[in-house]
């Protein structure tokens, strides 16, 4: 469910999407609040009516949202942070960003962004919806105005929890950031928060659920499930990140690697070069020259009792952004592309020339030992 992302917008140049699993909560959000909490404060309206309300109520929360991650994501920009896009999906929203913040003032402002947003946004539907019943609108759209501006408050509220990586923990961990000036310590502080957060949801989910409250039960549980999950892979990401950060890639790159000509066979590339040195990929080269490569994946694509007849260049892939890197670049962004693209080596060229090879376990070795030796 999750990551299965879609599109849905442009905006300022920031691609906005939902995951699939937003819309299984807008169904639940309108149905909740077509047949519980507008029924239970507005009594007598017709079932059109309500429903109308509820849907009302669904997108005025996807807006909010929006305009919530919107809000981090402009802050981020301002500070040269790359933004991918903003995704909302089962507990919120998340802008997805590809830096860390460069400093502490950064990190600060950029969670701030977006509580401070959603305050304006409850600020004015609850002012909005006074003045609406003051004025005599209609009261279904006081009473949206009303849930929206108090849906806003309230993530607010639970935003600005001190626990990373919910803002309030963001902004926290700045704080500390900036009084130490180590980010790995404030991060570790902050994370353990965010995990003890999240145990303590998922202790109040087993509460409600077996005090007989099983629908909020199973959210919250959820929901804690999913921060302690964030708040432990945010520490690792960042422990990778600082072993790697400014790691040139050279300092990887094998240079005796195993090719392959294009002229084979599939039946030879996978018994003389696949089963014997056990790799996924090989580059494919013809006379000096790097032409592709050669994946396990492309393989599996042909079938078996074709393998004797197709050969190496029928099913090589031409370079690409996703299966080279360039010499120059950086071990953190080798290991960006290898999570993007799923690959655990990648071909390291230079000005088109093939340099060897980089590979996943290598940079995980090297890692390792820098926590090893590195540990505060
Ligand atoms: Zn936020």
């Amino acid at each position: 469910m999750f990551g299965r992302q879609i599109h849905l917008f442009r905006l300022f140049g920031f691609s906005v999407g939902i995951d699939l699993s937003w819309l299984i909560i807008a169904v639940l959000i309108t149905w909740s609040l077509a047949k519980g909490l507008f029924p239970y404060f507005l009594k007598g309206l017709p079932a059109s009516t309500y429903w109308a309300m509820g849907v009302a109520g669904a997108l005025g929360l996807f807006v909010s949202i929006v305009v919530h991650e919107f809000a981090h994501s402009l802050v981020a920009r301002g500070y040269g942070l790359r933004i991918r896009g903003i995704t909302l999906f089962i507990f919120g929203g998340v802008a997805q960003m590809e830096d860390e913040p460069p400093d502490p003032m950064a990190e600060f402002m950029t969670a701030a962004a977006g509580p401070i947003a959603s305050v304006l946004i409850a600020g004015f539907c609850l002012v909005a919806a006074l003045f609406g019943a003051v004025a005599g609108l209609p009261k279904p759209v006081t009473a949206v105005l009303a849930y929206l501006g108090f849906i806003n408050g309230l993530l607010v509220v639970f935003n600005l929890v001190p626990a990373f990586p919910l803002d309030g923990g963001r902004m926290l961990r700045a704080v500390l950031w900036h009084m130490r000036g180590n980010l790995r310590w404030a991060t570790r502080i902050t994370t353990a928060l965010g995990s003890a957060f999240g145990f303590l949801l998922i202790a109040l989910g087993v509460y409600s659920f077996v005090t007989g409250d099983a629908w909020s039960g199973i959210w919250w549980f959820l929901m804690g499930l999913f921060l302690r999950g964030a708040a432990q892979s945010s520490y690792q990401q960042l422990l990778v990140r600082r072993a790697l950060e400014g790691e040139p890639l050279a300092r990887f790159v094998q240079p005796d690697v195993r090719t392959v000509p294009p002229s084979i066979t599939l039946e030879d590339l996978v018994n003389d070069y696949v089963y014997r040195y056990h790799f996924k990929m090989f580059p494919v080269v013809d006379q000096d020259r790097l032409v592709g490569c050669v994946t396990t994946r492309a393989v599996r694509e042909v079938p078996q009792d074709l393998w004797a007849q197709r050969t190496v260049a029928d099913v090589a892939e031409p370079c690409s952004e996703e299966n080279t890197i360039d010499l120059g670049a950086d071990a953190i962004d080798a290991l960006g592309k290898m999570h993007r693209n799923g690959a655990s080596r990648l071909i390291v060229v230079d000005q088109g020339r093939l340099q060897g090879i980089i590979s996943l376990k290598d940079l995980l070795r090297l890692i390792s030992l820098k926590l090893e030796l590195e540990d505060a």
